[in-house]
Protein backbone atom coordinates (compact mmCIF):
# COMPACT_ATOMS: atom_id res chain seq x y z
CA UNK A 1 0.00 0.00 0.00
CA UNK A 2 1.16 3.78 0.20
CA UNK A 3 0.50 5.41 -3.28
CA UNK A 4 2.68 8.25 -5.01
CA UNK A 5 2.76 11.61 -4.64
CA UNK A 6 0.24 13.37 -7.24
CA UNK A 7 -0.75 17.03 -8.54
CA UNK A 8 -3.37 18.49 -6.94
CA UNK A 9 -6.52 19.26 -8.78
CA UNK A 10 -7.81 22.70 -9.16
CA UNK A 11 -11.14 23.71 -8.74
CA UNK A 12 -11.59 24.41 -12.47
CA UNK A 13 -10.11 20.94 -13.52
CA UNK A 14 -12.87 19.58 -11.23
CA UNK A 15 -12.64 16.30 -8.88
CA UNK A 16 -13.02 14.15 -12.20
CA UNK A 17 -9.17 14.90 -13.82
CA UNK A 18 -7.63 13.31 -10.41
CA UNK A 19 -5.04 10.54 -11.19
CA UNK A 20 -4.20 7.42 -10.13
CA UNK A 21 -0.97 5.82 -9.91
CA UNK A 22 -0.17 1.90 -9.84
CA UNK A 23 -3.33 0.70 -10.49
CA UNK A 24 -5.05 1.82 -7.49
CA UNK A 25 -6.73 5.23 -6.38
CA UNK A 26 -5.19 5.45 -2.43
CA UNK A 27 -7.65 6.76 -0.03
CA UNK A 28 -6.26 7.55 3.63
CA UNK A 29 -8.74 8.01 6.08
CA UNK A 30 -7.57 9.70 9.43
CA UNK A 31 -9.97 8.11 12.33
CA UNK A 32 -11.45 5.29 13.48
CA UNK A 33 -14.70 7.11 14.26
CA UNK A 34 -18.27 6.50 13.06
CA UNK A 35 -16.54 9.27 10.44
CA UNK A 36 -13.25 6.97 9.52
CA UNK A 37 -15.00 3.19 9.91
CA UNK A 38 -18.55 4.18 8.10
CA UNK A 39 -15.96 5.75 5.61
CA UNK A 40 -13.40 2.63 5.34
CA UNK A 41 -16.46 0.72 4.97
CA UNK A 42 -18.59 2.23 2.52
CA UNK A 43 -15.28 1.67 0.40
CA UNK A 44 -15.44 -2.06 0.49
CA UNK A 45 -16.48 -2.33 -3.51
CA UNK A 46 -14.48 0.48 -4.68
CA UNK A 47 -11.74 -0.09 -6.78
CA UNK A 48 -9.39 1.49 -4.58
CA UNK A 49 -7.08 0.97 -1.72
CA UNK A 50 -7.45 2.66 1.39
CA UNK A 51 -5.26 3.15 4.55
CA UNK A 52 -7.23 3.57 7.85
CA UNK A 53 -4.72 5.58 10.26
CA UNK A 54 -5.92 6.29 13.71
CA UNK A 55 -4.49 6.61 17.11
CA UNK A 56 -6.20 4.30 18.97
CA UNK A 57 -6.53 0.30 17.30
CA UNK A 58 -10.04 0.50 18.51
CA UNK A 59 -13.75 1.86 17.36
CA UNK A 60 -14.81 3.72 20.41
CA UNK A 61 -18.73 4.29 20.80
CA UNK A 62 -18.55 7.24 22.55
CA UNK A 63 -22.14 7.37 23.51
CA UNK A 64 -21.60 4.29 26.09
CA UNK A 65 -18.03 5.85 27.51
CA UNK A 66 -20.66 7.23 30.68
CA UNK A 67 -21.83 3.53 31.27
CA UNK A 68 -18.27 2.34 30.77
CA UNK A 69 -16.94 5.04 33.47
CA UNK A 70 -19.80 3.74 36.07
CA UNK A 71 -19.11 0.17 35.80
CA UNK A 72 -21.85 -1.14 33.64
CA UNK A 73 -20.13 -2.15 30.33
CA UNK A 74 -16.40 -3.22 29.92
CA UNK A 75 -14.69 -1.05 27.65
CA UNK A 76 -14.59 -3.85 25.06
CA UNK A 77 -17.81 -3.78 24.46
CA UNK A 78 -17.95 -0.65 23.01
CA UNK A 79 -14.79 -0.22 21.60
CA UNK A 80 -13.77 -3.32 18.99
CA UNK A 81 -10.68 -3.59 17.42
CA UNK A 82 -10.77 -1.88 14.54
CA UNK A 83 -8.27 -4.00 12.49
CA UNK A 84 -10.99 -6.68 13.57
CA UNK A 85 -14.20 -4.95 12.42
CA UNK A 86 -11.74 -4.80 8.84
CA UNK A 87 -10.80 -7.63 8.76
CA UNK A 88 -12.19 -8.91 5.42
CA UNK A 89 -12.50 -5.89 3.81
CA UNK A 90 -8.96 -6.65 1.66
CA UNK A 91 -9.20 -3.01 0.13
CA UNK A 92 -8.12 -1.91 3.61
CA UNK A 93 -5.53 -1.44 5.59
CA UNK A 94 -5.24 -0.17 9.33
CA UNK A 95 -2.42 1.70 10.54
CA UNK A 96 -1.93 2.76 14.37
CA UNK A 97 -0.71 6.56 14.35
CA UNK A 98 -2.01 10.04 15.41
CA UNK A 99 -1.47 12.18 11.98
CA UNK A 100 0.74 15.63 13.19
CA UNK A 101 0.39 16.84 9.45
CA UNK A 102 -0.88 16.72 5.93
CA UNK A 103 0.30 18.48 2.97
CA UNK A 104 -2.62 19.62 1.04
CA UNK A 105 -0.08 20.16 -1.95
CA UNK A 106 2.55 17.41 -1.72
CA UNK A 107 -1.05 15.34 -1.02
CA UNK A 108 0.50 13.79 2.37
CA UNK A 109 -0.22 12.89 5.67
CA UNK A 110 2.55 12.51 8.61
CA UNK A 111 1.41 10.39 11.41
CA UNK A 112 3.87 9.13 14.52
CA UNK A 113 3.59 6.10 16.40
CA UNK A 114 6.03 6.31 19.68
CA UNK A 115 8.10 8.86 17.94
CA UNK A 116 8.71 6.83 14.47
CA UNK A 117 7.08 9.12 11.51
CA UNK A 118 5.34 7.53 8.68
CA UNK A 119 4.36 9.55 5.52
CA UNK A 120 1.18 8.02 3.54
CA UNK A 121 0.53 9.94 0.51
CA UNK A 122 -3.26 10.15 -0.58
CA UNK A 123 -5.15 10.71 -4.11
CA UNK A 124 -8.36 11.28 -1.82
CA UNK A 125 -8.13 12.06 1.73
CA UNK A 126 -10.87 11.66 4.18
CA UNK A 127 -10.18 13.56 7.45
CA UNK A 128 -12.59 12.37 10.61
CA UNK A 129 -10.47 12.89 13.29
CA UNK A 130 -13.71 14.25 15.57
CA UNK A 131 -13.44 16.70 18.68
CA UNK A 132 -11.94 16.60 22.21
CA UNK A 133 -13.07 18.34 25.57
CA UNK A 134 -13.31 21.96 25.53
CA UNK A 135 -12.43 23.52 29.19
CA UNK A 136 -13.46 26.94 27.36
CA UNK A 137 -9.68 28.11 28.20
CA UNK A 138 -9.21 26.63 31.40
CA UNK A 139 -7.47 23.70 30.32
CA UNK A 140 -6.41 23.17 33.73
CA UNK A 141 -9.60 22.33 35.12
CA UNK A 142 -8.82 18.73 33.45
CA UNK A 143 -6.44 17.62 35.63
CA UNK A 144 -9.23 17.62 38.46
CA UNK A 145 -12.21 17.20 36.32
CA UNK A 146 -11.59 15.20 33.62
CA UNK A 147 -13.94 14.64 30.30
CA UNK A 148 -15.11 11.72 28.45
CA UNK A 149 -13.84 11.27 25.57
CA UNK A 150 -12.04 8.06 25.16
CA UNK A 151 -11.39 4.82 26.98
CA UNK A 152 -8.33 6.24 28.93
CA UNK A 153 -10.75 9.09 30.48
CA UNK A 154 -13.78 6.49 31.14
CA UNK A 155 -11.93 4.21 33.28
CA UNK A 156 -9.84 7.05 34.97
CA UNK A 157 -13.60 8.18 35.74
CA UNK A 158 -14.29 5.08 37.11
CA UNK A 159 -11.12 4.78 39.69
CA UNK A 160 -12.44 7.99 40.61
CA UNK A 161 -16.10 7.55 41.32
CA UNK A 162 -15.73 4.32 42.62
CA UNK A 163 -12.61 5.61 44.65
CA UNK A 164 -14.51 8.43 46.64
CA UNK A 165 -17.11 5.72 47.62
CA UNK A 166 -13.39 3.95 49.59
CA UNK A 167 -11.82 7.10 50.78
CA UNK A 168 -15.33 8.23 52.72
CA UNK A 169 -15.60 4.77 53.96
CA UNK A 170 -11.73 4.88 55.40
CA UNK A 171 -12.31 8.49 56.28
CA UNK A 172 -15.72 7.36 58.10
CA UNK A 173 -13.81 4.72 60.24
CA UNK A 174 -11.26 7.46 61.14
CA UNK A 175 -13.97 9.53 62.48
CA UNK A 176 -13.17 12.11 59.74
CA UNK A 177 -15.59 14.05 57.62
CA UNK A 178 -16.38 12.57 54.08
CA UNK A 179 -19.10 14.41 52.70
CA UNK A 180 -16.56 15.86 50.08
CA UNK A 181 -15.95 12.61 49.08
CA UNK A 182 -19.47 11.43 48.97
CA UNK A 183 -19.97 14.50 46.79
CA UNK A 184 -20.06 14.25 42.73
CA UNK A 185 -20.52 17.17 40.56
CA UNK A 186 -20.89 16.56 36.54
CA UNK A 187 -20.72 19.74 34.87
CA UNK A 188 -22.69 20.30 31.62
CA UNK A 189 -26.28 18.84 31.46
CA UNK A 190 -26.34 17.84 27.76
CA UNK A 191 -27.16 14.16 27.18
CA UNK A 192 -23.44 12.99 27.96
CA UNK A 193 -23.84 15.03 31.53
CA UNK A 194 -27.82 14.10 32.31
CA UNK A 195 -26.73 10.51 31.57
CA UNK A 196 -23.70 10.39 33.85
CA UNK A 197 -25.42 11.81 36.70
CA UNK A 198 -27.98 9.48 36.53
CA UNK A 199 -25.85 6.74 36.63
CA UNK A 200 -24.15 7.78 39.45
CA UNK A 201 -27.19 8.56 41.55
CA UNK A 202 -28.17 5.05 40.60
CA UNK A 203 -24.73 3.54 41.67
CA UNK A 204 -25.21 5.05 44.97
CA UNK A 205 -28.59 4.95 45.77
CA UNK A 206 -29.13 1.52 44.88
CA UNK A 207 -26.11 -0.68 43.86
CA UNK A 208 -23.60 0.14 46.31
CA UNK A 209 -26.49 0.68 49.09
CA UNK A 210 -25.74 -2.99 50.91
CA UNK A 211 -21.94 -2.69 50.34
CA UNK A 212 -19.98 -0.30 52.80
CA UNK A 213 -20.18 -0.33 56.43
CA UNK A 214 -19.19 2.63 57.85
CA UNK A 215 -21.27 5.01 55.29
CA UNK A 216 -24.37 4.60 54.27
CA UNK A 217 -24.03 5.72 50.58
CA UNK A 218 -27.78 6.47 49.91
CA UNK A 219 -26.51 9.88 51.70
CA UNK A 220 -24.34 11.10 48.49
CA UNK A 221 -24.81 14.07 46.64
CA UNK A 222 -25.07 14.16 43.06
CA UNK A 223 -25.35 17.77 41.63
CA UNK A 224 -25.76 18.42 38.19
CA UNK A 225 -24.85 21.85 37.34
CA UNK A 226 -24.86 24.19 33.86
CA UNK A 227 -24.62 27.63 32.97
CA UNK A 228 -27.91 27.05 30.86
CA UNK A 229 -31.00 27.59 32.01
CA UNK A 230 -32.31 24.20 30.95
CA UNK A 231 -31.35 20.52 31.13
CA UNK A 232 -31.04 18.94 27.85
CA UNK A 233 -31.29 22.10 25.10
CA UNK A 234 -31.51 20.47 22.07
CA UNK A 235 -34.57 18.35 23.28
CA UNK A 236 -36.76 21.88 23.96
CA UNK A 237 -38.27 23.60 26.99
CA UNK A 238 -40.82 20.30 27.76
CA UNK A 239 -38.61 17.19 27.18
CA UNK A 240 -35.55 19.21 29.24
CA UNK A 241 -38.57 19.98 32.03
CA UNK A 242 -39.14 16.35 32.06
CA UNK A 243 -35.62 15.10 32.31
CA UNK A 244 -34.69 17.73 35.15
CA UNK A 245 -38.08 15.96 36.95
CA UNK A 246 -37.00 12.46 36.57
CA UNK A 247 -33.73 13.51 37.29
CA UNK A 248 -34.85 15.32 40.37
CA UNK A 249 -37.19 11.96 41.45
CA UNK A 250 -34.01 10.07 41.44
CA UNK A 251 -31.90 11.90 43.76
CA UNK A 252 -29.97 14.49 41.16
CA UNK A 253 -29.56 18.15 42.59
CA UNK A 254 -29.94 19.88 39.42
CA UNK A 255 -28.51 23.71 39.27
CA UNK A 256 -29.00 25.90 36.58
CA UNK A 257 -27.89 28.81 35.53
CA UNK A 258 -24.53 28.02 37.65
CA UNK A 259 -21.43 28.64 35.60
CA UNK A 260 -17.78 27.03 36.81
CA UNK A 261 -15.15 29.54 37.22
CA UNK A 262 -12.68 27.67 39.42
CA UNK A 263 -11.52 23.59 39.73
CA UNK A 264 -9.39 22.02 42.32
CA UNK A 265 -8.43 18.91 43.99
CA UNK A 266 -11.19 19.31 46.43
CA UNK A 267 -13.75 21.21 44.98
CA UNK A 268 -14.91 23.80 42.35
CA UNK A 269 -16.54 27.58 42.53
CA UNK A 270 -19.07 28.43 40.69
CA UNK A 271 -21.19 31.86 39.94
CA UNK A 272 -25.01 31.69 39.96
CA UNK A 273 -26.89 34.31 37.53
CA UNK A 274 -27.25 36.88 40.20
CA UNK A 275 -23.51 37.34 40.32
CA UNK A 276 -22.97 34.69 43.57
CA UNK A 277 -19.87 32.90 44.07
CA UNK A 278 -20.20 29.62 46.19
CA UNK A 279 -17.97 26.50 46.18
CA UNK A 280 -19.01 23.00 46.67
CA UNK A 281 -16.23 20.39 48.09
CA UNK A 282 -16.03 17.80 45.91
CA UNK A 283 -13.51 15.24 45.04
CA UNK A 284 -14.79 13.34 41.95
CA UNK A 285 -16.10 15.99 39.51
CA UNK A 286 -16.71 15.17 35.84
CA UNK A 287 -16.74 17.65 32.96
CA UNK A 288 -19.36 17.12 30.27
CA UNK A 289 -19.94 20.60 28.57
CA UNK A 290 -18.42 21.91 25.68
CA UNK A 291 -16.37 20.25 22.64
CA UNK A 292 -13.46 21.39 20.60
CA UNK A 293 -12.71 20.35 17.03
CA UNK A 294 -9.39 18.31 16.35
CA UNK A 295 -6.28 20.93 15.96
CA UNK A 296 -6.22 19.17 12.26
CA UNK A 297 -9.15 21.57 11.47
CA UNK A 298 -6.50 24.44 12.10
CA UNK A 299 -3.62 22.43 9.74
CA UNK A 300 -6.47 22.24 6.99
CA UNK A 301 -7.70 25.99 7.27
CA UNK A 302 -4.41 27.65 7.24
CA UNK A 303 -3.50 25.85 3.97
CA UNK A 304 -6.89 26.07 2.76
CA UNK A 305 -8.17 29.65 3.38
CA UNK A 306 -11.34 28.16 4.93
CA UNK A 307 -12.42 29.55 8.14
CA UNK A 308 -13.07 27.78 11.36
CA UNK A 309 -15.55 28.59 13.79
CA UNK A 310 -15.33 29.42 17.81
CA UNK A 311 -15.55 25.84 18.16
CA UNK A 312 -12.10 25.23 16.26
CA UNK A 313 -14.57 23.45 12.99
CA UNK A 314 -13.34 23.99 9.40
CA UNK A 315 -16.00 25.25 6.99
CA UNK A 316 -16.38 22.79 4.36
CA UNK A 317 -18.26 22.94 0.84
CA UNK A 318 -21.63 21.76 0.57
CA UNK A 319 -20.13 18.32 -0.52
CA UNK A 320 -17.74 17.83 2.26
CA UNK A 321 -14.76 18.88 0.79
CA UNK A 322 -12.24 21.18 1.71
CA UNK A 323 -12.67 24.36 -0.18
CA UNK A 324 -9.79 24.27 -3.04
CA UNK A 325 -9.30 20.64 -2.52
CA UNK A 326 -11.79 18.53 -3.99
CA UNK A 327 -10.31 15.18 -3.30
CA UNK A 328 -10.26 16.49 0.57
CA UNK A 329 -13.49 15.66 2.64
CA UNK A 330 -13.97 16.42 6.07
CA UNK A 331 -16.57 14.67 8.18
CA UNK A 332 -18.41 14.64 11.09
CA UNK A 333 -17.37 16.46 14.94
CA UNK A 334 -14.75 18.95 12.81
CA UNK A 335 -17.06 20.54 10.38
CA UNK A 336 -19.21 23.42 10.31
CA UNK A 337 -21.72 23.41 7.95
CA UNK A 338 -25.28 24.41 8.45
CA UNK A 339 -25.16 24.25 11.78
CA UNK A 340 -24.78 20.34 11.71
CA UNK A 341 -24.95 18.94 15.24
CA UNK A 342 -22.08 17.14 16.63
CA UNK A 343 -23.51 13.74 15.98
CA UNK A 344 -22.73 10.14 15.27
CA UNK A 345 -25.03 10.19 12.40
CA UNK A 346 -23.85 13.38 10.87
CA UNK A 347 -20.66 12.00 10.88
CA UNK A 348 -21.93 8.40 9.45
CA UNK A 349 -23.94 10.12 6.99
CA UNK A 350 -21.16 12.57 5.55
CA UNK A 351 -18.36 8.93 5.62
CA UNK A 352 -21.14 7.38 3.23
CA UNK A 353 -21.54 10.11 0.95
CA UNK A 354 -17.70 10.65 1.03
CA UNK A 355 -17.19 7.46 -0.13
CA UNK A 356 -19.89 6.99 -2.35
CA UNK A 357 -18.06 10.24 -4.23
CA UNK A 358 -14.79 9.03 -4.57
CA UNK A 359 -16.47 5.88 -6.30
CA UNK A 360 -18.47 7.95 -8.45
CA UNK A 361 -15.47 10.00 -9.49
CA UNK A 362 -13.56 6.94 -9.98
CA UNK A 363 -16.31 5.54 -12.52
CA UNK A 364 -16.92 8.99 -14.14
CA UNK A 365 -20.26 9.15 -12.83
CA UNK A 366 -21.95 12.54 -12.21
CA UNK A 367 -21.49 14.36 -8.83
CA UNK A 368 -24.09 13.36 -5.84
CA UNK A 369 -26.04 16.25 -4.79
CA UNK A 370 -24.98 18.36 -2.25
CA UNK A 371 -24.48 16.59 1.30
CA UNK A 372 -28.00 16.13 3.37
CA UNK A 373 -28.44 14.96 6.60
CA UNK A 374 -31.28 13.58 7.84
CA UNK A 375 -32.22 13.74 11.52
CA UNK A 376 -33.15 10.48 12.94
CA UNK A 377 -33.74 12.30 15.95
CA UNK A 378 -31.86 11.85 19.41
CA UNK A 379 -32.71 10.36 22.86
CA UNK A 380 -30.46 10.04 26.44
CA UNK A 381 -31.33 7.90 29.34
CA UNK A 382 -31.66 9.13 33.27
CA UNK A 383 -32.30 5.96 34.71
CA UNK A 384 -33.68 2.50 34.54
CA UNK A 385 -36.24 2.61 32.00
CA UNK A 386 -36.79 6.11 32.19
CA UNK A 387 -35.64 8.07 28.90
CA UNK A 388 -36.17 11.00 26.95
CA UNK A 389 -36.28 10.90 22.56
CA UNK A 390 -36.97 13.67 20.35
CA UNK A 391 -37.56 12.27 16.97
CA UNK A 392 -39.09 14.45 14.39
CA UNK A 393 -42.26 16.11 16.18
CA UNK A 394 -42.70 12.97 18.20
CA UNK A 395 -41.35 13.84 21.68
CA UNK A 396 -41.39 10.51 24.31
CA UNK A 397 -40.65 10.05 27.72
CA UNK A 398 -40.88 7.52 30.09
CA UNK A 399 -40.34 3.52 29.52
CA UNK A 400 -41.24 3.76 25.82
CA UNK A 401 -38.52 5.99 25.04
CA UNK A 402 -36.17 3.80 26.82
CA UNK A 403 -37.06 0.44 25.38
CA UNK A 404 -36.08 2.57 21.69
CA UNK A 405 -32.76 3.92 23.13
CA UNK A 406 -31.75 0.47 23.88
CA UNK A 407 -32.94 -1.10 20.19
CA UNK A 408 -30.81 1.95 18.58
CA UNK A 409 -27.65 1.55 20.75
CA UNK A 410 -28.48 -2.41 20.25
CA UNK A 411 -28.21 -1.54 16.45
CA UNK A 412 -25.46 0.92 16.56
CA UNK A 413 -23.03 -1.14 18.56
CA UNK A 414 -19.96 -2.23 15.78
CA UNK A 415 -19.58 -6.34 15.94
CA UNK A 416 -22.52 -8.98 17.20
CA UNK A 417 -19.56 -10.07 20.45
CA UNK A 418 -20.33 -6.17 21.48
CA UNK A 419 -23.90 -6.39 20.71
CA UNK A 420 -24.11 -9.54 23.36
CA UNK A 421 -21.75 -8.59 26.24
CA UNK A 422 -23.54 -5.48 26.04
CA UNK A 423 -26.66 -6.91 26.27
CA UNK A 424 -25.75 -9.11 29.09
CA UNK A 425 -24.23 -6.78 31.09
CA UNK A 426 -27.72 -4.18 31.12
CA UNK A 427 -29.52 -7.17 32.18
CA UNK A 428 -27.14 -7.36 35.02
CA UNK A 429 -27.64 -3.29 35.95
CA UNK A 430 -31.46 -3.03 34.21
CA UNK A 431 -32.79 -6.15 35.77
CA UNK A 432 -30.64 -6.81 38.88
CA UNK A 433 -29.28 -3.28 40.06
CA UNK A 434 -25.53 -4.64 40.01
CA UNK A 435 -23.10 -3.63 37.71
CA UNK A 436 -20.71 -6.39 36.32
CA UNK A 437 -17.29 -3.60 35.58
CA UNK A 438 -16.74 -2.37 39.28
CA UNK A 439 -12.72 -3.61 38.71
CA UNK A 440 -10.55 -0.65 39.15
CA UNK A 441 -6.95 -0.42 39.43
CA UNK A 442 -4.59 2.37 40.21
CA UNK A 443 -2.68 2.49 37.03
CA UNK A 444 -6.14 3.72 35.41
CA UNK A 445 -6.26 6.28 37.62
CA UNK A 446 -2.58 7.69 38.16
CA UNK A 447 -0.95 6.25 35.13
CA UNK A 448 -1.75 8.75 32.50
CA UNK A 449 -1.00 11.68 34.56
CA UNK A 450 2.64 10.18 35.28
CA UNK A 451 3.22 9.66 32.15
CA UNK A 452 2.03 13.29 30.44
CA UNK A 453 4.41 14.03 33.06
CA UNK A 454 7.43 12.45 31.72
CA UNK A 455 9.23 14.76 29.11
CA UNK A 456 7.59 13.22 25.54
CA UNK A 457 4.45 11.29 27.23
CA UNK A 458 4.45 7.09 26.68
CA UNK A 459 7.69 7.59 23.90
CA UNK A 460 9.95 8.70 26.76
CA UNK A 461 10.03 5.06 27.50
CA UNK A 462 10.98 3.45 24.21
CA UNK A 463 14.17 4.47 22.57
CA UNK A 464 14.47 5.83 18.68
CA UNK A 465 16.31 2.97 16.54
CA UNK A 466 19.40 4.64 16.44
CA UNK A 467 19.62 5.20 19.83
CA UNK A 468 18.35 1.58 20.72
CA UNK A 469 21.79 0.33 18.94
CA UNK A 470 23.83 3.25 20.51
CA UNK A 471 22.57 2.37 24.00
CA UNK A 472 23.47 -1.56 22.84
CA UNK A 473 26.76 -0.40 22.11
CA UNK A 474 27.44 1.35 25.32
CA UNK A 475 26.29 -1.79 27.07
CA UNK A 476 28.31 -3.70 25.80
CA UNK A 477 31.29 -1.90 25.94
CA UNK A 478 30.82 -1.42 29.79
CA UNK A 479 30.15 -5.21 29.96
CA UNK A 480 33.17 -6.40 28.38
CA UNK A 481 35.29 -3.71 30.06
CA UNK A 482 33.84 -5.50 33.59
CA UNK A 483 34.17 -8.98 32.37
CA UNK A 484 38.30 -7.41 31.76
CA UNK A 485 37.90 -6.80 35.41
CA UNK A 486 36.88 -9.59 36.69
CA UNK A 487 39.79 -11.84 34.65
CA UNK A 488 42.19 -9.61 35.93
CA UNK A 489 41.17 -10.28 39.49
CA UNK A 490 40.94 -13.81 39.02
CA UNK A 491 44.50 -13.65 37.56
CA UNK A 492 45.72 -11.97 40.20
CA UNK A 493 43.78 -14.61 42.87
CA UNK A 494 41.79 -11.85 44.41
CA UNK A 495 38.49 -13.50 43.38
CA UNK A 496 37.27 -15.98 46.07
CA UNK A 497 39.38 -14.59 48.92
CA UNK A 498 37.69 -13.18 51.40
CA UNK A 499 39.50 -10.80 53.17
CA UNK A 500 41.11 -11.42 56.85
CA UNK A 501 39.43 -9.52 59.30
C1 LIG B 1 -19.42 11.02 25.94
C2 LIG B 1 -20.06 11.23 24.60
C3 LIG B 1 -21.39 10.88 24.40
C4 LIG B 1 -21.99 11.05 23.16
N1 LIG B 1 -23.30 10.67 22.98
C5 LIG B 1 -23.85 10.74 21.77
C6 LIG B 1 -25.16 10.25 21.53
O1 LIG B 1 -25.84 9.78 22.45
N2 LIG B 1 -25.66 10.31 20.26
C7 LIG B 1 -24.93 10.82 19.24
O2 LIG B 1 -25.40 10.82 18.10
N3 LIG B 1 -23.71 11.31 19.43
C8 LIG B 1 -23.14 11.29 20.67
N4 LIG B 1 -21.88 11.76 20.86
C9 LIG B 1 -21.20 12.42 19.76
C10 LIG B 1 -20.62 11.42 18.77
O3 LIG B 1 -19.90 10.42 19.45
C11 LIG B 1 -19.74 12.17 17.80
O4 LIG B 1 -20.51 13.13 17.14
C12 LIG B 1 -19.12 11.23 16.78
O5 LIG B 1 -18.26 10.33 17.43
C13 LIG B 1 -18.34 12.02 15.73
O6 LIG B 1 -17.72 11.15 14.85
P1 LIG B 1 -16.32 11.53 14.20
O7 LIG B 1 -15.98 10.44 13.27
O8 LIG B 1 -16.38 12.92 13.70
O9 LIG B 1 -15.31 11.56 15.42
P2 LIG B 1 -14.94 10.41 16.45
O10 LIG B 1 -15.96 9.35 16.48
O11 LIG B 1 -14.60 11.13 17.71
O12 LIG B 1 -13.63 9.79 15.84
C14 LIG B 1 -12.43 10.49 15.78
C15 LIG B 1 -11.34 9.50 15.45
O13 LIG B 1 -10.16 10.20 15.11
C16 LIG B 1 -9.07 9.67 15.82
N5 LIG B 1 -8.09 10.74 15.93
C17 LIG B 1 -8.20 11.92 16.57
N6 LIG B 1 -7.10 12.67 16.37
C18 LIG B 1 -6.29 11.94 15.57
C19 LIG B 1 -5.01 12.17 15.02
N7 LIG B 1 -4.34 13.31 15.20
N8 LIG B 1 -4.46 11.18 14.28
C20 LIG B 1 -5.11 10.02 14.06
N9 LIG B 1 -6.34 9.76 14.55
C21 LIG B 1 -6.91 10.72 15.30
C22 LIG B 1 -9.67 9.21 17.13
O14 LIG B 1 -8.84 8.26 17.77
C23 LIG B 1 -10.95 8.60 16.61
O15 LIG B 1 -10.72 7.31 16.12
C24 LIG B 1 -21.26 11.61 22.10
C25 LIG B 1 -19.93 11.97 22.30
C26 LIG B 1 -19.33 11.78 23.54
C27 LIG B 1 -17.89 12.17 23.75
Amino acid sequence: MGGVTKRRDSDSEGPQAMATNNGKHQVVVIGSGFGGLFGTKALKRADVEVTMVAKTTHHLFQPLLYQVATGILSQGEIAPPTREVLAKQKNAQVLLGTVTDIDLEARTVTHHVLGRETVSHYDSLIVAAGASQSYFGNDHFAEFAPGMKSIDDALELRGRIFGAFEMAENAARRGEPYDHLLTFVVVGAGPTGVEMAGQIAELAHKTLKHDFRSIDTKQARIILCDAAPQVLPPFGVKLGAKAKGELEKIGVEVQLGAMVTSVDERGLELKDKDGTIRRINSVAKIWAAGVQANPLGKTLSEQSGAPLDRAGRISVNPDLTLPGYPEVFVLGDMISLDNLPGVAQVAIQGAKYAAKEIDNRLKDKAPQKPFSYFDKGSMAIISKFRAVASVGKLKLNGSIAWLMWLGVHLIYLTGFKSRVGALLSWAITFIGNDRSERTVTEQQIFARQALERLNAGPQDLVSKPGEFDAKLEAKRAELEERAAEESRLTDEGQRGIHAES
